[in-house]
């Protein structure tokens, strides 16, 4: 037992969540502190009075669920840190009532009025694991590693690290699942050759892929674990099959019946999902349900499951190819695929991924423990109870700031392992300008409209200086959760600049899916766009300038040089005009050549200059860097 303040591990999971801990220092190796019954699951539902008293968490919340649907909080983890606008492909799955709190956030309603936030939810569920960590191991349990899922993206993962706060726990790391899944097999602690492993975890909310690397220490004293892409889902899961055998079961009856309750409704999913869980064992078994009052039955068969499974698992499968597309790699460079989440006791999801992988997938450990078994050995990493392993993560998603005309540069781009840290230097455009405003995107499309806004920073208390003259480095830190800050600092003064943050909502997987196949299908067009939009920017300094220098030399240029010049601004100029109006109808080729016909064509006027400004001293500008 541990002597105080001990790290433990938990699995905040959509449907079930555990807590683990682990003190190999000890010998005891990584376990599952279970509740007072022994139960190592603890649902995560939680029942509240309608007043917003917590009534009921676990177990006993998701058995009486049917009885109180529009009370009893399942699923939570779908709204962390999400808009109701984000989360509304979700809502028809919930019996509650999801309403648009403050900042457009995701809100739940109890039938008495009280409205509860998401982290709130989930602060229950994780203060009653906090408990039983406490009962477990006999002292105060105030640390825990947290595990989300790989997509989770900056407003999911401070959605929960707040939940943790709620809950009187500090989340000395959040941990992507199918890292810690990794972990709970030994992979990065005992490896002998560099190997690259999957992780196929399919729960009951949401799907991801994960593709680590793990670089065994030479004389280090740290294993190198590298996760080297991940693909997902949100919305491919158990429950998904829960709701394809309601559908499966609906229509026929439905024809000459009544139509269902809330809470008969809720219980023919609970129906649902016992025979989905028996046919992983056997060939058919019978669904009893409520309908209107009435009893009736249905038959089910695995064969029947199996095929309304199939064009499901082709989802993950098919998210499986992503992943080794973004790494780089074939099916056949995988050395072992960890199976993760209860949804991958089904046969057919084994079979099918052991097809794919040509190898067969790791299933010893009970794949609902084994994401908290692996937050567990990170807790120990984390509490320096050993010194043998150092994990990496990446970020789903390219960050960028938007830059002139709406374009996106990237600074740090999708699948660089975490923490990263990126530094760009900005300076002003306008004399005596004191603050700059940072539009921070997230996304793989060229243009800033098309990419999720993520925040827009002011960098204010800039010292007034001409424009161009103020270096404010601002730098990008994402930390080894995957949590995102930035800070700047002006380097002539050495002055901080206060960064404003105005925060925007996190990202849904469906918007991550959708960026990315868009900018998949986008790319040529998009990168056509970010060159106009590069191409006007530049071309106007270019035409400001050659049109100052005209009208200050005059009779300094000869004038057929004069003619020839302003004739090539002309053109270029309605260039720009028509790329500003509608920039699909400039050639993009027409307009760089025009530009640089006008850069060779001002070489002499630049001559010209310089000997003008060398014979009227000092007082001469120079062209813009
Ligand atoms: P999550 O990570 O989303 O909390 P879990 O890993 O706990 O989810 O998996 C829960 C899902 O696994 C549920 O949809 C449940 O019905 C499903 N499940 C559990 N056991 C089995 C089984 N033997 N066969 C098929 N599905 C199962
Ligand atoms: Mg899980």
């Amino acid at each position: 037992m541990p002597e105080s303040d001990p790290i433990v591990g938990i699995d905040l999971g959509t449907t079930n969540s555990l807590v683990a801990y682990a003190d190999p220092a000890r010998g005891l190796s990584p376990c599952i502190l279970p509740d007072a019954e022994g139960r190592p699951l603890l649902p995560s539902v939680v029942r509240y009075s309608a007043e917003g008293r917590t009534e009921s968490i676990g177990h006993d919340a998701r058995e009486h669920a049917a009885d109180f649907p529009q009370r009893t909080i399942a699923s939570i983890k779908r709204l962390m840190g999400r808009s109701r606008r984000d989360a509304a492909a979700d809502l028809p799955y919930l019996s509650y009532e999801v309403i648009e709190g403050p900042n457009a956030t995701a809100r739940v309603r109890l039938p008495g009025g009280h409205v509860l936030s998401p982290q709130e939810v989930s602060a229950a569920i994780l203060s009653a694991l906090r408990e039983r960590a406490s009962r477990a191991l006999g002292c105060k349990v105030r640390r825990a590693v947290i595990t989300v899922p790989a997509y989770f993206d900056d407003a999911q993962r401070q959605a929960t690290r707040d939940a943790a706060r709620i809950a009187g726990l500090e989340a000395v790391r959040i941990v992507n699942e199918p890292t810690a899944a990794a972990l709970a097999y030994g992979i990065g602690l005992t490896t002998k050759k560099p190997e690259t492993v999957a992780v196929f975890d399919l729960g009951g909310g949401t799907f991801d892929l994960s593709i680590l690397s793990v670089i065994p220490a030479e004389g280090a004293d740290a294993d190198f674990f590298q996760v080297l892409s991940t693909a997902g889902d949100t919305h491919l899961g158990g429950d998904d099959i829960d709701q394809m055998l309601v559908q499966h079961l609906l229509p026929t009856e439905q024809a000459h019946a009544p139509s269902m309750t809330a809470s008969e409704l809720q219980n023919l999913r609970a129906q649902a999902e016992r025979a989905k869980i028996i046919l992983s064992d056997h060939d058919s078994t019978e669904i009893a349900f409520i309908q209107g009052g009435a009893e009736r039955r249905r038959t089910i068969t695995r064969e029947q499951l199996e095929s309304f499974l199939s064009s499901w698992i082709d989802r993950a499968i098919d998210c499986c190819r992503r992943a080794l597309r973004d790494a780089k790699l074939a099916p056949t460079d995988i050395s072992k695929v960890i199976m993760v989440g209860g949804s991958t006791r089904i046969p057919l999801v084994r079979r099918r991924v052991g097809e794919f992988f040509g190898t067969m997938p790791y299933t010893a450990l009970d794949p609902d423990q084994v994401v908290a078994l692996g937050a567990a050995v990170q807790a120990s990493i984390m509490a320096g109870l050993r010194g043998d392993a150092l994990l990496l993560d990446v970020i789903p998603l390219s960050l960028g700031i938007e830059t002139v005309g709406g374009a996106v540069a990237k600074i740090i781009v999708r699948n660089t392992t975490v923490p990263a840290r990126a530094t760009e230097m900005f300076s002003t455009s306008v004399d005596g300008q004191t603050s700059i405003k940072l539009h921070v995107l997230q996304g793989e499309r060229e243009m800033a409209s098309d990419c999720r806004s993520l925040g827009v920073f002011h960098l204010r208390g800039i010292p007034p200086m001409p424009a161009g003259i103020p270096q404010l480095q601002v730098e990008f830190l994402i930390d080894a959760s995957g949590v995102l800050t930035v800070s700047a600092i002006e380097r002539r003064s050495g002055k901080r600049a206060d960064l404003q943050v105005v925060p925007n909502h996190g990202l849904t997987a469906e918007e991550v899916d959708r960026m990315e196949r868009d900018s998949l299908t986008h790319a040529r067009e998009d990168m056509t766009r970010h060159r106009i939009v590069d191409l006007i920017a530049n071309s106007r300094l270019d035409v400001k300038w050659i049109r100052d220098r005209l009208d200050k030399l005059g009779d300094a240029i000869p004038p057929d040089y004069a003619a020839q010049l302003r004739s090539r601004l002309d053109a270029l100029a309605a260039l720009i005009a028509a790329a500003e109006r509608d920039w699909t109808t400039v050639d993009p080729n027409a307009f760089h050549a025009a530009k640089e016909s006008l850069d060779r064509e001002s070489v002499r006027l630049h001559e010209i200059s310089i000997a003008e400004s060398l014979r009227r001293g000092p007082a001469g500008s120079s062209p813009p860097g």
